[in-house]
């Protein structure tokens, strides 16, 4: 299965927790990294503190979407994310973001990411690595550029 695995981080080493996130979700069993995004430097969206540093993860992966974001959350810890309150700054945040065609909807997991084609950090990243992306219900990504054109990001050389 083809996933794609949203990566922000703005507290402490963001460039390096994203980059270490990166080999990271290559390195898990059943997942083969198969393409990163490079690192954007975005305005914080529903947030606060530092910029924030994102890319996008493609992921080859024989894990069930439920194994895979637990897996996601085990990278998460593994950076010492807390939640002190809702939305605080992090380490590291991974969100599933597509898994290939499919649409789940459960307690824990919604995936497409419900907030992803609103988010320019997420659609900038995602279409360098895969143009013709496709949002399960809602069509291609390409096709919600223009409605986050107003939100500032920056692509890091
Ligand atoms: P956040 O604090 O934004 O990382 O949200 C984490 C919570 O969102 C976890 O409790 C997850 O179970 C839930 N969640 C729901 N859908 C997703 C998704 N597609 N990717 C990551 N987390 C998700």
């Amino acid at each position: 299965m083809i996933a794609f695995v949203g990566i922000g981080a703005n507290l402490g080493d963001a460039r390096g927790n994203v980059v270490d996130a990166l080999a990271r979700l290559g390195a898990q069993p059943g997942c083969r990294l198969a393409a990163a995004s490079r690192l954007w430097r975005t305005a914080p969206v529903d947030s606060s503190g530092d910029d924030y540093i994102n890319a996008v993860a493609q992921l080859d992966t024989s894990l069930d979407a439920h194994a895979l974001l637990a897996a996601l959350q085990a990278i998460e810890l593994q950076h010492g994310r807390e939640r002190p309150y809702r939305n605080a700054p992090r380490t590291l945040d991974l969100d599933l973001l597509l898994y290939g065609d499919e649409t789940i909807t459960t307690a824990d997991l919604a995936v497409p990411h419900p907030r992803m084609h609103e988010r320019a950090f997420v659609l900038a990243p995602l279409l360098e690595i895969a143009p013709d992306a496709v949002i399960p219900g809602l069509g291609r990504a390409a096709g919600f550029l223009p409605s986050v054109a107003g939100q500032a990001i920056a692509r890091l050389d």
